[in-house]
């Protein structure tokens, strides 16, 4: 992947859509009124005139798809999330899950139009955020002669783990923007075949094993193979693993030229409201253009007019040469959080944030304080918080886990979703914990404590996979 500074590209406004029925929908620019087109003809003569507009949605765009006549969309999806719609030669991208006031995204549009950066799909802008901030074109490649390059055999995964047990007195940290830190330091822009050594930067296929010591482990004791950076490769090995290097890639070219992004990163993040939630997921969704993987999925779907659709799968853009660089740079967040996360006592792990008894990390920030944890297994648990007790409320825990209610956590599913209850009460109930607390109560929608960073609930895994095309 070879990417050049760019100078300031040219503006266009902004245009949402904030609400639809089947027969009207309701779109708005900064400035100016809503505007609400009802009726067939008046949804597709207005919507043509937003040629030269980037046009969003913030409602679901598979729905958009059944507003006036299913015939007239295009529905583009990645690994399965909606991306774009395509009415005519308009492309409307997905803003679902900043709200439905446009007003309140207005700083986020402000900062990238005074940046220089044209509206356009997230992931394109984030493209864009990197290379405005470049002050020399960076080249990122794998050299590999014959065979496949190892990058995207590389495991992206943050790690989930957890000791199942009850718990009191514990805290949830995390490390702050760990993947765009994690990228703003200095890194290898080249990687090669190199011999039996242990590398200051790069990527290797190593056995690794441990015997069973009863504290969190990153990886299940015993023996297992796999392709790991170095940096979480010597992270294992102060943890107590015996790692053997079995081929190596050597990095080189050693540059930090993503320094200067990470100050746009945090002035995006640190916008207001739903404009810094929008923020924080472009900047997160920069680490998943370097992730390109050949298995990814790329499909349009058409409708017929009573609304059955079709689906045709795409050829998507497939960067293996950079692909070391995404690898690299998860490598580097999971051997952070076992060098300073799991050595503390930690009972659970989630990609870039552990649960641990009462301390302080250094670096690290403490994003919530927890009186009760049941945790049957490392896909769920709940807890109860101490919100109540630092606020001097007279109750235990907050509004959500007071009484009966507890916050629910599940792997894959919104925190506080019945979805999170409904997998905790399975886990719950095969352990025949029942009788330790009280009845579960009517599915409450909480605050996230873990999925509040990734704005869809989208998880570093699922971000691997973010649009990948522009
Ligand atoms: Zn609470």
């Amino acid at each position: 992947m070879r990417l050049y500074p760019s100078g300031s590209q040219e503006f266009r406004p902004a245009a949402f859509i904030t609400h639809i029925r089947h027969d009207a929908l309701v779109i708005q620019t900064f400035g100016e009124p809503p505007r609400i087109l009802s009726g067939k003809q008046q949804i597709s003569s207005g919507l043509l005139s937003y040629t030269d507009y980037a046009v969003f949605s913030l409602v679901n765009l598979y729905e958009l798809c059944f507003c006036g006549d299913p015939r007239w969309w295009k529905l583009y999806n990645f690994n399965s999330n909606h991306v774009r719609v395509e009415f005519g030669n308009i492309s409307i991208y997905s803003l679902r899950g900043f709200g439905l006031d446009p007003l309140q995204l207005e700083p986020f549009f402000d900062f990238l139009a005074s940046f220089g950066i044209r509206y356009a799909g997230l992931s394109t802008m984030a493209m864009s955020v990197v290379k405005r901030s470049l002050d020399r074109p960076l080249l990122l490649q794998e050299e590999y002669e014959s065979g496949f390059p190892i990058g995207p055999q590389a495991p992206l995964a943050g790690l989930r783990r957890g000791l199942p047990g009850v718990y009191d007195g514990l805290c949830l940290m995390d490390i702050p923007v760990a993947f765009p830190s994690a990228m703003a330091q200095p890194f290898p822009t080249t990687l090669r075949p190199g011999g039996l050594w242990w590398y200051e930067h790069g990527l290797a296929r190593a056995s690794i094993s441990i015997d069973e010591t009863g504290r969190l482990l990153p990886y299940d004791a015993g023996k297992r193979i796999g392709v790991w950076s170095f940096a979480e490769l010597r992270a294992l090995e102060d943890a107590g693993y015996s790692v053997k290097l079995l081929e190596t890639w050597q990095g080189t070219g050693v540059q930090d030229p993503l320094a200067a992004w990470f100050d746009v990163v945090l002035a995006l993040r640190a916008l207001p409201g739903q404009a810094g939630k929008l923020g924080k997921v472009v900047s997160n969704q920069t680490w998943g253009l370097f992730c390109s993987r050949p298995n990814a999925r790329y499909t349009r779907t058409t409708f017929s007019g009573d609304g059955t659709p079709f689906i045709e799968v795409l050829k998507h853009s497939y960067n293996p040469g950079s692909a070391y660089f995404g690898a690299l740079i998860a490598g580097n967040v999971r051997a952070k959080l076992i060098r300073e996360g799991l050595r503390s006592g930690a009972m659970f792990c989630e990609t870039d944030s552990v649960i641990l008894p009462f301390c302080t990390l250094n670096g690290w920030k403490q994003k919530g304080e927890i009186s009760r944890l049941e945790m049957p297994s490392a896909r769920t648990y709940r807890y109860k918080c101490m919100r109540g007790v630092r606020e001097h409320w007279a109750i235990d825990g907050c509004v959500d886990c007071a009484g009966d209610r507890w916050h629910y956590v599940a792997q894959g599913a919104l925190g506080g979703s019945v979805e999170a209850e409904g997998a905790f009460r399975r886990e719950y109930d095969v352990l025949g914990w029942g009788g330790m607390g009280e009845g579960v109560s009517a599915g409450r929608v909480a605050t996230s404590v873990d999925a509040e960073d990734w704005g869809f609930g989208v998880k570093p895994r699922e971000a691997a996979a973010a649009e990948g095309v522009w």
